[in-house]
């Protein structure tokens, strides 16, 4: 499918002179842990024993009986170590930075879930840490912050631009180039320059394998469909990979609709018109850019979907025509996250409602004997301002206000 970091025309590695050699090492140890049995296995067997792999395939019965068509099953990546399938991709990582004997991890953070992620391997393996996080996001996600200083790391708040992940991903670029032999770059989902679109693939990968055997053992049949929610992509490149080889099986990305894709303010690459190919940040895709190639404001009741770019393998899948692109809107998902908490008792994270509003609104007009998968990409307790604010909840507000008396704020 690809040749050198390609994915038909998308994808590639647009690098300075400086890093070529540092990404040849990347490639050449992420080649040769790939060739090895005993690496996947010894993943695993971390896996298993730090973050509660396999996940279970829960089958949501009310969900089922509620939408009175397919049998619902959610993927339950929410229950991996730190909330989310983040995990999955930094221990990968962190793997991989033994294997080539650095002692000191970067990466960067939007929200700041992965940053915490990173910071947990890094805690975990013994790694020294930073995490360059925009100064704007640094002060909307003070929890985040919190959590990765306790975890050991040093967190940097990026001043240049507009203060945000684009921002933080150039400094952290910046920071690799001064320390290439200590320092490995953990990449935070299925995007940037080859290696990492494959290397992250291939970690999330086990989301899916876990995924087809679970359902043919309790189904004993394949999915009609599966819906992934898609930021960068790497939740959905790991479980739509267990299924990508079984034609009959339709492989849906949900992506961020924000206010609806007739207003500007969404981050639909794929399922709006609104992007075009271009190259940046080291890789080529579809952004979210005007026309002279200016990055576009994208909005997202989600954080974790709020990205101008996408991965070049899912972009090569949009137009090969293997992967479905939908997109939900933020009053969609908000109704979603109220049913699944409602039905199921199952709390998605804003991000993962996306694939659950697509999916509840096919579910019904698919045949009982139908099975379909939903992948809960992480938990929801970290959306707990958001959700509050968005269902206008009053004893919450009085909560707040009293804390800010408290504080002097
Ligand atoms: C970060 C995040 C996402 C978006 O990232 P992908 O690379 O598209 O998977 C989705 N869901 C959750 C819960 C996240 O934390």
């Amino acid at each position: 499918m690809h040749d050198r970091g390609y994915y038909d025309r998308f994808g590639g590695a647009y690098l300075p002179e400086i890093l070529v050699a540092t990404f040849e090492e990347l490639e050449t140890v992420f080649d040769a842990a790939k060739a090895d049995p005993a690496f996947w296995a010894e993943y695993e067997a971390l896996m298993s024993n730090y973050s509660c792999r396999p996940t279970p395939l829960t089958f949501a019965e009310n969900l089922s009986a509620h939408f009175g068509g397919a049998r619902i099953y959610v993927k339950r990546e929410d229950l991996n170590h730190t909330g989310a399938h983040k995990a999955n991709n930094v221990m990968g990582q962190g793997l991989l930075v033994k294997r080539m004997g650095k002692k000191r991890v970067i990466a960067e953070t939007g929200a700041g879930q992965h940053g915490v992620a990173t910071a947990t391997m890094a805690a975990k393996f013994g790694f020294e840490c930073t995490i360059y996080m925009g100064e704007v996001d640094v002060e909307r996600q003070r929890p985040n912050v919190f959590w990765m200083e306790r975890l050991g790391a040093q967190v940097v708040p990026v001043k240049d631009g507009t203060r945000i992940l684009k921002d933080a991903i150039n400094e952290a670029f910046r920071d690799w180039v001064t320390n290439m032999d200590s320092t490995h770059y953990v990449l935070g989902t299925a995007c940037g320059p080859h290696p990492f679109p494959t290397l992250v693939t291939y970690f999330q990968s086990i989301i899916g394998k876990e995924a087809r055997r679970q359902v043919l053992e309790a189904e004993g049949q394949l999915p009609k469909r599966v819906y992934a929610c898609v930021g960068g992509g790497s939740n959905a490149m790991g479980i739509f990979s267990g299924f990508l080889d079984d034609p009959e099986v339709e492989l849906v990305g949900v992506e961020a609709g924000g206010e609806g894709l007739d207003t500007t303010r969404h981050a639909a690459r794929l399922a709006s018109s609104d992007a075009s190919i271009g190259v940046a940040q080291g890789y080529k895709t579809y952004f979210l850019q005007d026309e002279d190639g200016q990055m576009r404001e994208t909005h997202s009741v989600a954080a974790g979907l709020d990205y101008v770019g996408v991965s070049p393998i899912l972009a090569h899948l949009k137009e090969s025509g293997r992967v479905r692109f939908e997109a939900a809107t933020d009053a969609e998902v908000k109704d979603a996250l109220a049913t699944a908490m409602r039905r199921e008792g199952l709390i998605p994270a804003l991000e993962s409602s996306h694939a659950f509003a697509q999916a509840f609104a096919e579910a019904g007009s698919l045949s009982r004997d139908d099975v379909i998968i939903i992948n809960q990409s992480g938990r929801g307790d970290k959306d707990i301002f958001t959700v509050a604010d968005a269902f206008g909840d009053p004893a919450w507000k009085r909560f707040i206000r009293r804390k800010a008396e408290q504080y002097g704020a």
